[in-house]
């Protein structure tokens, strides 16, 4: 039986390779998503993969859709927490709401989702989870000390349920992509993206593939052995 994959954010930019990327690896995937529908009627046109709409950040709303999830679908034995946000804004600017916000959506979502299957996959002792993280929140950036706070949060996150999970073949692992060409990274102006570019050692942009093919690594049967660690995907502009 093919092992059931959930992506949150998976019917869009990094997600949407994800999800491909599982199913072609025999996965049965599920992908999930905020509220873009017509993104997410497409690309299950185009992929034959289902969406479930739900707000990761939401606790009870995560509860009982990964419940729902698995009735149809079976259990979740490979579980991805992509799903995130931006809310860029200097300290002087930076409301109280794009903090929650953004903490909520970023990291209240790996303890909401990885609650909700925890004792699934520790009983059934085995489970393979992927945390996406971000260079900012390795390196830190400018106008994003709610995202970087989030996604550095995600490595701590990472380390410490590796270790909880480790005696029932539970892995779990986070990766760190670089800029990556999506959506999110388009919206900045021309001129600062050639900047970013230029500081990259690879001099190119990632691709959702490029993060994509970490993660189908990562939840692999054979790699059992790989647990708490974070692959930084970024073309060498951060060595950490
Ligand atoms: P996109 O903005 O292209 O897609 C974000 C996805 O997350 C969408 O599917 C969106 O659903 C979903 N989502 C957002 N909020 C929620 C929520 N509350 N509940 C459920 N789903 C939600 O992002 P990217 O593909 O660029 O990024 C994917 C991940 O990679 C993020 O965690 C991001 O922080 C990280 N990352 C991205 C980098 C980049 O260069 N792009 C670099 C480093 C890290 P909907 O379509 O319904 O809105």
């Amino acid at each position: 039986m093919a092992r059931v994959a959930l992506v949150t954010g998976g019917q869009r930019g990094i997600g949407a390779a994800i999800s491909e990327a599982l199913k072609a690896a025999g996965r049965k995937v599920v992908a999930n998503y905020a509220g873009n529908d017509a993104a997410a009627q497409a690309f299950t046109e185009r992929t034959g993969i289902p969406c479930y709409k739900f707000n990761v950040g939401d606790f009870d709303a995560s509860v009982a859709a990964i419940a729902k999830i698995e009735a149809e679908q079976g259990p979740i034995e490979i579980l991805v927490n992509n799903a995130g946000i931006t809310r860029d804004a200097m300290m002087r600017k930076l409301t109280r709401q794009m903090w929650d916000d953004v903490i909520d959506t970023n990291l209240g979502s790996c303890y909401n989702t990885c609650k909700a299957v925890w004792d699934g996959m520790s009983g059934r002792k085995f489970g393979r989870i992927v945390n996406i993280g971000s260079i900012n929140g390795q390196a830190g950036q400018l106008g994003q000390v709610n995202y970087a706070a989030a996604k550095s949060g995600i490595h701590g996150f990472t380390k410490a349920l590796a270790l909880e999970g480790a005696r029932n073949q539970i892995t779990v692992n986070a990766i760190a992509p670089g800029y990556v060409d999506t959506e999110m990274v388009r919206a900045v102006p021309p001129d600062v993206l050639e900047k970013i570019i230029a500081k990259i050692p690879r001099g190119r942009l990632g691709t959702a593939d490029d993060i994509a093919r970490g993660v189908v690594f990562l939840t692999g049967d054979e790699a059992d052995f790989i647990t708490g660690s974070t692959l930084s995907i970024n073309g060498g502009q951060h060595m950490y």
